[in-house]
């Protein structure tokens, strides 16, 4: 499971979110599917895990629990659309991303005009046990909605509302940056690409990642990187994402060389550098998530 429910704040959290915390109770998590509750154990969620964040039940989930319904709905997913399942199961494919911590927001530095209300306050629609989900729940970081992109290619159509971006779906409001030259984009989108076989570079200020998409120049990839400013960043934060970078790398290049369909990709909101068009900038660790799966785009 990709997530689970905080017993004490009643918060539905995401298992690769637990990294950040300082401590993490194993006995603090339930399953948030309806009527269900059964507990769930938070695994591989230490910062230095190379392995992706999950949780784990030891007992059966409730006889109604759409939790469990919803690897079910994943497999089907990926070949037709799913469209009336995402839209009553709170979890798969989020409505709107969300971010509920007001305090490392740094908006995307986009005229303010394309700039919508940042998150204000806690939200309050977390499900509560018992009581049936209305719909797509919002998510609190870009990852759930980046794995919904990739896991159903035949529901792009649902609504998806981010603030700072002016479209509406998932469809327009993904971008993948190709290698048919670097483009310029005047508008913010979630921009995507395959991850550079290339190890990240990092010093104190910036950790900068570079992707497998570009201009060539003279049989030679110059690629877009993402420069990741993390002065702010706590040490946690930091490991965070230099270890998921490092094991998203690893699971790449293991898949390009077996010959699998799937690939690492990375997923970011940040403005594109005004003087280096193949750059772009991140600062918030939210707005930045790999995930690995096989880039489906159904013909029309
Ligand atoms: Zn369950």
């Amino acid at each position: 499971m990709d997530a689970a429910r905080d017993r004490t704040t009643l918060e539905i959290v995401e298992a690769d979110d637990l990294k950040l915390l300082d401590h993490v109770d194993t006995y603090g998590y339930e399953c948030h599917g309806h009527d269900c509750g059964v507990e769930a154990f938070p695994r591989a969620y230490r910062p230095e895990n190379l392995v992706r964040a999950h949780f784990q039940v030891r007992s059966a989930h409730g006889r109604d629990c759409d939790v469990a319904a919803e690897e079910a709905i994943i497999a089907r997913g990926s070949k037709a659309s799913v469209q009336q399942e995402l839209e009553t199961s709170p979890g798969l494919s989020p409505a709107r991303l969300h971010l509920i911590d007001t305090r490392h927001i740094v908006s995307p530095q986009l005229p303010p005009s394309e700039l919508g209300t940042q998150a204000s306050g806690r939200h309050t629609s977390t499900g509560t046990k018992g009581q049936r989900p209305a719909g797509r729940r919002p998510a609190n970081s870009i990852r759930p909605i980046c794995r919904a992109f990739l896991r159903f290619p035949f529901d792009r159509h649902l609504s998806l509302h981010v603030d700072g971006i002016d479209t509406t779906t998932y469809q327009t409001v993904f971008k993948l940056l190709r290698s048919k030259g670097i483009e310029s984009f005047s508008r913010q989108r979630v921009f995507y690409s395959e991850l550079a076989w290339k190890v990240a570079e990092e010093t104190s200020e910036h950790l900068t990642i570079a992707l497998n998409a570009g201009e060539w120049v003279d049989g030679k990839l110059m690629p877009y990187s993402v420069v990741v400013d993390w002065t702010a960043w706590s040490k946690t934060a930091r490991s965070r994402l230099k270890n998921e970078l490092e094991a998203a790398r690893k699971e790449n290049m293991a898949a390009a060389k077996s010959n699998a369909k799937t690939r690492s990709y990375l997923f970011f909101i940040g403005p594109q550098d005004a003087q280096m068009l193949s750059r772009f900038h991140v600062n918030d660790p939210r707005l930045i998530c790999t995930v690995h799966d096989q880039l489906v785009f159904p013909a029309a």
